[in-house]
């Protein structure tokens, strides 16, 4: 507490000043004597006077002890204060934007080389139909950089150094101070020599010319879980880009695309198979076999079976990826008429056709309704 000045007088505003009034005029008074900007001997002082005015002004119960008792109303409602909190970034920020001051309190150094995480990556693997059902370990390639193997990473060729960077003395970033209507500021800019890493290569590596990384076409066995379709993405953690200053490496993506298979038809987790039984079977029944995921199957064809039939082969579909179990293979039934008769077959026909009647009796559900009933029921 150095001065017995009156607050109201120190920030230069009348007793009845607003909340308003009081913060620019602390703001004015801040942007010219704050001690990062303001490097004469007077300045701290003045900045703490201005600062330890505006605590009690600025709050509503401090301002009214004030008003009625003077500093010994204020003295014991903790009006201490520490200037170094006051981050002159926030007080400058309205008027250049924040951008505009870095190096306050070494924040903005410390972003800098602060530890990144590397970009992720993308690629796509392309799979058979029985691999995206049961599963299968797939070797992927694709680009990403890694450690120049010449010079391990540093970026200088083998038996030279990397040098600390004269313009910047290793810090990476240069302080230029100018003159504005607030007194003297320093601004803080990457260094333009070294573009902020702090060091030089005399002599960069022929391999990667000092960059330190090398594109690289990596191979990577990734272990595809059952169940998977085309559009499922999976996550190979730390196979992206190499981090910066130690940072993490980022992570690969592998999306899946899976090849159409000449027979089934995948809908969710289940399998859909077509096939074709001629009027005999259809009408008289018969014991079929079916393909499957699994290999061939057993399947009923009851007497009496009509065109767009769906059978259900319970747990013959896809796995569930993300828990136990399996979708079913819903085989859907289609009437094969024959068209070149044999001159028997034709007398056969022939034979049956007085008795089967001519009555044309229309259908209440269309052909691919009852189907799509079938296969979603
Ligand atoms: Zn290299
Ligand atoms: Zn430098």
């Amino acid at each position: 507490m150095a001065t017995e000045r009156d607050y109201y007088e120190i920030l230069g505003v009348n007793k009845n000043a607003s909340a308003d009034e009081i913060k620019t005029a602390f703001r004015n008074l801040a942007r010219k004597y704050h001690p990062d900007v303001n490097k004469t001997p007077e300045a701290e002082e003045k900045f703490k006077e201005i600062n330890e005015a505006y605590q009690v002004l600025s709050d509503t119960d401090k301002r009214a002890a004030y008003d009625r008792y003077g500093r010994a109303g204020v003295s014991g409602m903790g009006s201490g204060f520490d200037y170094s909190a006051v981050d002159l970034s926030d007080i400058l920020g309205d008027l250049f934007g924040f951008g505009g001051f870095g190096g306050f309190g070494g924040s903005r150094t410390r972003q800098r080389n602060a530890p990144r995480q590397g970009a992720d990556l993308q690629t796509v693997v392309t799979l058979q139909f029985e691999e995206a059902c049961f599963g299968v370990e797939k070797e992927i390639q694709f680009a990403r950089d890694e450690k120049c193997s010449r010079c391990h990473g540093n970026g200088a060729e083998p038996g030279t150094s990397p040098q600390r960077c004269s313009t910047c003395n290793g810090t990476g970033e240069v302080k230029t101070s100018r003159q504005t209507m607030f007194g003297s500021m320093v601004q803080v800019a990457t260094c333009p020599t070294c573009g902020g890493r702090g060091e030089m290569i005399p002599t960069p590596c022929t391999q990667c010319h000092g960059r330190g990384l090398e594109r690289k076409t990596v191979k990577k066995i990734v272990a595809i879980p059952a169940g998977v379709d085309t559009g499922t993405r999976i996550r190979m953690s730390g196979e992206g880009q190499p981090g910066e200053n130690n940072g993490p490496n980022g992570d690969l993506y592998v999306d899946v695309k899976v090849n159409p298979h000449r027979f089934f038809r995948r809908h969710d987790f289940d399998i859909q198979l077509d096939i074709n039984v001629n009027i005999s079977q259809a009408a008289l029944g018969d014991d079929i076999t079916v393909p499957t995921v699994d290999g061939s199957e057993k399947l009923k064809i009851p007497a009496g079976t009509q065109p767009g039939k769906v059978f259900t082969l319970k747990g013959k579909g896809v796995p569930y990826l993300r828990s136990n179990g399996r979708g079913n293979q819903k085989v859907i039934v289609n009437v094969v008429i024959p068209s070149n008769l044999t001159a028997e077959q034709r007398d056969l026909l022939e034979q049956l056709a007085p008795t089967l009647g001519t009555e044309v009796i229309p259908q209440e559900k269309s052909f691919w309704d009852r189907i799509k009933d079938a296969i979603n029921g």
